[in-house]
């Protein structure tokens, strides 16, 4: 069994979603479990549903939510012919919750509210599609994944429950191979054991993929991007990319995690646990290579990797009365970070100082900066971009940081990270 994964990008058009058909039809003589994330920028604007939703701006909410509403009609009719099959009371069903939802008085949290109504973009896009399949002879069955991941209530950020979702996995969709070769599901949505509906983190249907990899121990997963793999930086930004034809897990979570954006970091674990190899390739041209992300590859052929993270704030915390930033203080303003849910992209330190650097997130340091205010002085810089080089080669990080001044630099064998102003 194999596991494919059709973003947003591969989605956002009927012509891109007839050539995701014919790539699934030219592996139909296997088995595929597809997890599919919402059509193009579908996420983005549920966001906005939410948002308005909770500043009591119900008509807005409503009005963004019946554009979204009509362009999944218009998409559905398109490659369906007409508004015939059950696939039209379906959406509408989706959509009747929805608006229901928006009736109601937000009494519980931003975040509670977020999940509810930004979980309908995967609905829409997997019966979409999968009617779609159905009518052209690529026989499948869909599933709602969140009678199958069951996760937290940490809104936004839910995590799994392994124990149980297997366990729902063995039950419910192992099963479903005996109708057919294809069963369609979301990515990035599961639900709590109060079948209330969560999501996993932007961008998390790479994640979702990879669980299912893992449990029904598949023989790979296959992500299927708009470009040709991985690459050894961002296209967007950097001119001259080479792409890599093979890369080791623990090269890809590290870059992931230093913020390169090709796959959610969460991914590679459940593959890396059960020796899974992760091929990237591209839905436009399928008989290009792509790159296969595996176990054991040398990294020796590999080129310097560069990442750019933007956005990005330098906060110094120092002590005011000289006290030595130790195991103790170090663990205190952890304790913070960690309940404000900051994630700190690179640290160092020094006799009584601190110095971080994170994403910018006005509210959250600003709570950071509360919390510390009487023990610590904390200085501030915004407006930065952390600079990850991996397999630096000559005179190319000064290169990449010319003209820029450096606030912040680490250095190993391996790796130089420097905070550029
Ligand atoms: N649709 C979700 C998002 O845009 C999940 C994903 O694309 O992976 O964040
Ligand atoms: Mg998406």
């Amino acid at each position: 069994m194999k596991v494919f994964k059709f973003g947003g990008a591969s989605l956002e058009s009927v012509e891109r979603i007839q050539q995701v058909a014919a790539i699934v039809q030219s592996f139909s003589d296997q088995q595929l479990l597809i997890v599919i994330s919402a059509m193009g920028k579908t996420t983005n604007e549920l966001e906005k549903v939410a948002h308005n939703f909770y500043l009591r701006k119900r008509e807005i909410a409503a009005q963004l939510l019946s554009n979204i509403e009509q362009q999944h009609l218009e998409i559905a009719e398109k490659l369906l012919g007409n508004r015939e099959n059950p696939l039209f009371d379906q959406l509408q069903q989706f959509f009747t919750e929805a608006e229901w939802t928006l009736g109601e008085k937000p009494v519980r949290s931003y975040d509670y509210y977020y999940d509810q109504l930004v979980s309908l973009g995967e609905l829409l896009s997997t019966a979409i599609v999968s009617a779609y399949f159905n009518q052209a002879a690529i026989n499948n069955t869909w599933v709602d994944v969140r009678d199958v991941f069951r996760t937290d209530d940490t809104f936004r950020e839910a995590n799994i429950n392994w124990e149980v979702t297997q366990q729902q996995v063995n039950e419910r969709i192992l099963p479903l191979f005996k109708q057919t070769n294809i069963v369609i599901t979301q990515g990035f949505i599961g639900s709590t054991d109060q079948n209330e509906s969560v999501t996993l983190g932007r961008e998390g249907s790479d994640y979702s993929a990879a669980v299912f990899a893992n449990m029904l121990n598949a023989e790979s997963q296959t992500i299927w991007k708009d470009v040709e793999g991985l690459k050894n930086a961002d296209p967007k930004l950097f001119p001259n990319t080479i792409n890599i034809p093979e890369i080791s897990f623990s090269e890809v979570i590290e870059i992931s995690y230093y913020g390169a954006q090709v796959i959610h970091p969460k991914t590679i674990k459940p593959l890396q646990n059960k020796q899974i190899p992760l091929y990237v390739k591209s839905f436009l041209n399928k008989d290009l290579p792509g790159t296969v992300i595996r176990e054991e590859v040398d990294n020796k052929h590999l080129p310097p990797i560069i990442v750019l993270k933007k956005n990005q704030v330098l906060l110094t915390i120092t002590s005011r009365n000289f006290d030595f930033i130790t195991e103790d203080r170090i663990s205190d303003i952890y304790e913070m970070f960690h309940k404000l849910k900051i994630k700190i992209n690179l640290m160092q330190n020094a006799a009584i100082s601190f110095s971080c650097c994170i994403d910018h997130n006005s509210e959250k340091i600003e709570l950071l900066m509360k919390a510390l205010h009487n023990d610590f002085k904390i200085s501030y810089h915004e407006g930065l971009e952390l600079l990850t080089v991996r397999y630096n080669q000559d005179g190319m990080l000064e290169e990449l940081s010319k003209g820029r001044n450096v606030l912040l630099e680490q250095r190993s064998p391996v790796t130089i990270q420097r905070v550029l102003k």
